[in-house]
């Protein structure tokens, strides 16, 4: 019995030694790593801004500085979308894979965004924005007005070549550009629109593949059903997937799908291939 209440102080000393070890441990402000978002977002645009204020925001050379986490439980999806912070903005991962089914509800990787981070790195204003545009030529001999910053139109471009190897049936579906860059808001929100900062573009897909969340709503009582059926388009999913290796997120993705949209997010993946 003595042995065993020896053995058992022995314990419980230890254990408030080890205790008040990791306390004081945990005391000294030893600087936490950056989260795996903010270096994504760091990497996919070093050229402008550089992870700051003891790993915890981004910061461009002329003192502007965004953190990453505002710390601000968002009650609602729809306040979400309004203020999101730069770790709302990473927080889905978006998925390199080709979906096998519906994504989950408000599953909409990439939707959500923190439109002064995009004021930052492409303009803060239309003027701001079309000074940085080019045009890049497109494969029906038109051009796709895009912004050059961050190489972005650079992008688009090794994307078009990379149509150009697909059978004519495939590039039949991107043939035709139905909007690129316009400063203008969501629709039916305060939002600015990612065709704003002239990282985005759209195409008149196949009738049946092109599809939006709003356009399936209208004068439904239970809201839009996501199309799968679009799942089962090799044609398009090798469209997908070279927007997708050269840094473009697809809106075909998202549980409020938007299957002609394509938006230049390389930030999203970096942190997939993570
Ligand atoms: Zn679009």
């Amino acid at each position: 019995m003595r042995s065993f209440l020896t053995t058992t102080a022995v314990f419980l000393l230890m254990s408030f030694m080890l205790c008040l070890a990791a306390d004081v441990a945990g005391n000294t402000a030893e600087p936490q790593p950056a989260p795996l978002g903010l270096y994504a977002l760091a990497a996919a645009y070093a050229p402008y801004c550089r992870i700051c204020e003891e790993e915890k925001a981004l910061c461009w050379d002329d003192g502007t500085v965004l953190y990453y986490d505002d710390e601000i439980e968002k009650e609602s999806f729809e306040v979400l979308l309004d203020q999101a912070s730069l770790k709302d903005q990473m927080a889905q991962p978006y998925p390199r894979h080709w979906r096998d089914g519906a994504p989950g509800v408000n599953e909409d990787p990439g939707r959500i965004r923190n439109e002064s981070f995009f004021r930052k790195i492409y303009g803060e204003s239309a003027d701001a924005v079309r000074a940085q545009l080019t045009d890049v030529p497109w494969l029906n001999g038109t051009v796709i007005s895009f912004t050059r910053v961050n190489g972005a139109d650079q992008a688009l471009a090794r994307v078009r070549e990379k149509m150009m190897q697909l059978p004519p049936a495939a590039q039949r579906y991107i043939m035709n550009p139905s909007g690129s860059f316009n400063w203008r808001e969501i629709a039916g929100t305060r939002r600015l629109s990612m065709h704003s900062f002239g990282i985005a573009v759209d195409f008149q897909l196949p009738p049946r593949l092109y599809r939006y969340w709003l356009w399936d709503q209208k004068g439904t009582q239970e809201g839009s059903v996501y199309p799968e059926g679009i799942l089962s388009d090799d044609r398009l999913r090798c469209i997908v997937e070279i927007f997708e290796s050269e840094g473009f997120i697809w809106g075909g993705k998202w549980h409020h799908y938007d299957t002609m949209h394509f938006e230049y997010r390389p930030e999203l993946l970096i942190q997939e291939k993570r």
